[in-house]
């Protein structure tokens, strides 16, 4: 237990909301989180998550409630776009839990919010649904809904996502910090494990369990199973539009279908099975000059402080570490008073790294999308060389040591 319990206020309960929660109110904080959606609202898609996280949900004793729901796939397998012949293998088991201490696993995100939320609910965090932050007064540390409400706390932690609230009117409003939109979008789609089994062509694919990733000219095609084998996940980048920060814009099959039509006929095939498809715009953040607000009893965490591109698949498993340090930081304060140079000390602690990730994403984004010709036949032949350098970063032993061996306790 802490020596001092705060008041802390968490304004966006998504998954890096409420695991910061839970890592918090270990330490005997008072934790409130305020979400503004109405429902636990997390898409009916797959999320990796990688051992750095999953160490944390051990430390915190709730790993147990995930294993019934998880996926445990044997390798990432980046694969030629066309012919599906394999590019780069990454080992993940048993390999990452021999290299990390912990696996590497597969879920589909509304287990993983709903399994935090109980875990959370269940050590007494209050958890607000319809709670939708207008703006954030840093002078009085006091969050202002937009349905009149205020909460003051000594501490409030803005992971409202990329289009923070908390980021633009309390931490970061002498300019204004506008989402980097890429050029691509992401469609997302399941198809049940029936039709996976009833396809002579695919069912393989719920046996032999990997991530695969088909990559190509600006394209790429991830897959795997998810929900313990009960449904296949496919989430395919493709140059396009859509609303930053919208998670759940219905997309047209027929024009995803098109985009992949030069692709492994294996990805065609599975592409036959999907009746319905979201469409996000796949955006990030720029480097933000700060994290703290002016008063030092603000502060951001996950999407909204460092939001980034998914081709490293670790967006969610950053929220996760910095809600771990925030909390073990935290521990260190006897009074009130002591906030502000404990936030410093989390930022300075946290924005290297996460921007460092936020690199390594946009990098593999660049490495997965070449078209063919002399750069991609170089990058093929360094992915072929297994000399521990790698142009995909899951691979390269360096960045991999730093990426998934990191302790967000200590480090
Ligand atoms: C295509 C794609 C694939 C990805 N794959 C992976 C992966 O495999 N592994 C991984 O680790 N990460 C992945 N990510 C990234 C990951 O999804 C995000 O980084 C993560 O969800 C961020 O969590 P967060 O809690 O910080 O923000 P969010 O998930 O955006 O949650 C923010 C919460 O705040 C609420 N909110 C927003 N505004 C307000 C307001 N004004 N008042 C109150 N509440 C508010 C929202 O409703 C939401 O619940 C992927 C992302 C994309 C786009």
């Amino acid at each position: 237990m802490t020596k001092t319990s705060f008041n802390i206020v968490i304004c966006g309960g998504g998954l890096g909301g409420i695991a910061a929660a839970i890592g918090l109110k270990r330490k005997g904080h008072n934790v409130t989180v305020l979400e503004g959606s109405s429902a636990l609202n997390e898409v009916g898609a797959g999320i990796q998550m990688p051992p750095n996280s999953i160490k944390i949900l051990t430390e915190y004793g709730i790993f147990d409630r995930f294993l019934p729901f998880v996926t445990r796939p044997k390798n990432i397998i980046l694969r030629r776009f066309d012919t599906g012949v394999p590019l780069s293998t990454t080992p993940l088991d048993p390999d990452m839990t021999d290299s990390y201490g912990f696996p590497y696993l597969l879920i589909h995100r509304a287990d993983y919010q709903r399994l935090l939320f109980e875990a959370a609910t269940d050590i007494g965090i209050t958890y607000k649904l319809n709670a939708r932050v207008d703006r954030v007064d840093d002078k009085t540390t006091t969050v202002h809904l937009t349905d009149g409400t205020s909460y003051t706390a000594d501490l409030i932690i803005g992971a409202d996502g990329i289009r923070s609230k908390v980021r633009d009117t309390a931490v970061v409003t002498d300019e204004t910090v506008l989402p980097l939109p890429s050029s691509n979008c992401a469609f997302r789609a399941t198809v049940s494990r029936e039709d996976m089994l009833a396809d002579p062509a695919l069912a393989h694919l719920m046996s032999d369990v990997n991530s695969n990733c088909w990559i190509g000219y600006r394209r790429h095609v991830m897959a795997y199973p998810i929900r313990n084998g009960e449904m296949y996940n496919i989430v395919m980048s493709h140059p396009g539009q859509a609303s930053v920060g919208k998670w759940n814009e219905p997309g047209s099959v027929e024009e995803m279908r098109n985009h992949y039509k030069n692709f492994d006929p294996i990805v065609k095939q599975l592409l036959t099975h999907v009746k319905t498809v979201l469409k996000w715009v796949l955006a990030d953040l720029p480097m933000l000059p700060k994290w703290v607000s002016e008063n030092g009893h603000v502060v951001l965490i996950g999407d909204a402080a460092h939001a980034m591109l998914p081709y490293l698949a670790q967006g969610a498993a950053q929220a996760i570490e910095d809600g771990a340090t925030l909390a073990e930081l935290l521990d260190q304060a006897t009074t009130n008073a002591d906030i502000p140079a404990l936030l410093h000390t989390f930022q300075k602690r946290r924005k290297r790294r996460t921007e460092t990730i936020q690199a390594g994403a946009r990098k593999n984004g660049h490495i997965w999308h070449l078209p063919d010709g002399e750069e991609q036949e170089e990058r093929d032949a360094l992915m072929q060389a297994r000399d521990g350098h790698n142009p995909d970063q899951w691979s390269d032993t360096e960045f991999q040591r730093w990426l998934f061996g990191w302790n967000a306790f200590t480090d």
